[in-house]
């Protein structure tokens, strides 16, 4: 780093911008192989936290990153970590700002996450390991990608030709080839409630039962 980069203490700081909100600040790290629902879990979770807790949030993914802030990057060992590093810092500013985000990443590194984790305070961070086999990521294929990595158009795939280091202790788990994407959804936005990141005080809503209830009405309507 240059040594003449000296960090400016601005007078408005994280407390200030979390007190102006109804909720915590923290990071929901998706990670899973390709295929395991990382994505569609993201998105039904943040229409969950904005619908019931007026939470705001924003989705830090594939798209939106690999092709603006990391289009530089490809597949190899050092980019995967570099991939992850630029994430989890950007993923930071936003727990700076006051944000709950949400990452959908492979992030098939252990030392990666352990490095995104170490970013931010303890309490702020919810790793959630999509764990899903990879034969039914490979039938569910949503994107054609294990297709390719077989034949080999695509180098350095997840699970094919690329290692993926399982989660040690994440703080939630969920089996997406068993559990639904609404029961998925309810499992994390109560680990939200337990780490008091969000709260049902104002939602209307009395029980953690009436609760999984509505996600579940809310999802299968879409
Ligand atoms: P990833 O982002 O991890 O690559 P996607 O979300 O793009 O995975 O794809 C997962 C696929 O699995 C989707 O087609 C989704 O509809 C399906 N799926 C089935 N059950 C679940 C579940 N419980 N959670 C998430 N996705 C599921």
């Amino acid at each position: 780093m240059n040594r003449f980069i000296y960090e400016h203490k601005h007078k408005l700081k994280k407390e200030d911008r979390v007190r102006i909100k109804g909720h915590k600040p923290c990071i929901i790290w998706l990670t899973g192989l390709s295929g395991s629902g990382k994505s569609t879990i993201a998105s039904e979770l943040e229409y969950i936290l904005n619908k019931f807790f007026k939470a705001h949030t924003y989705i830090l993914d594939g798209d939106n990153i690999r092709r603006g802030l990391n289009k530089d990057l490809g597949f190899s060992k050092k980019d995967r970590k570099e991939n992850i590093r630029r994430i989890a810092e950007v993923a930071k500013l936003f727990v700076d700002a006051g944000l709950i985000v949400i990452t959908a990443f492979i992030s098939p590194f252990k030392e990666d996450r352990k490095f995104a984790r170490s970013l931010v305070e303890k309490n702020e961070f919810i790793e959630v390991f999509v764990d899903c086999p990879i034969d039914v990521c490979e039938r569910r294929d949503p994107k054609g990608l294990y297709e390719k990595a077989k034949k080999g158009i695509i180098k350095d795939f997840t699970g094919i030709d690329s290692p993926y280091e399982k989660p040690e202790n994440p703080e939630v788990n969920l089996k997406t080839h068993i559990e639904d994407v609404s029961t998925c959804v309810y499992k994390i936005i109560k680990k939200l409630i337990e780490k008091n990141v969000i709260s049902l005080e104002k939602t209307g809503i009395k029980s953690l039962k009436e609760l999984r209830e509505k996600i579940e009405k809310v999802l299968k309507e879409e």
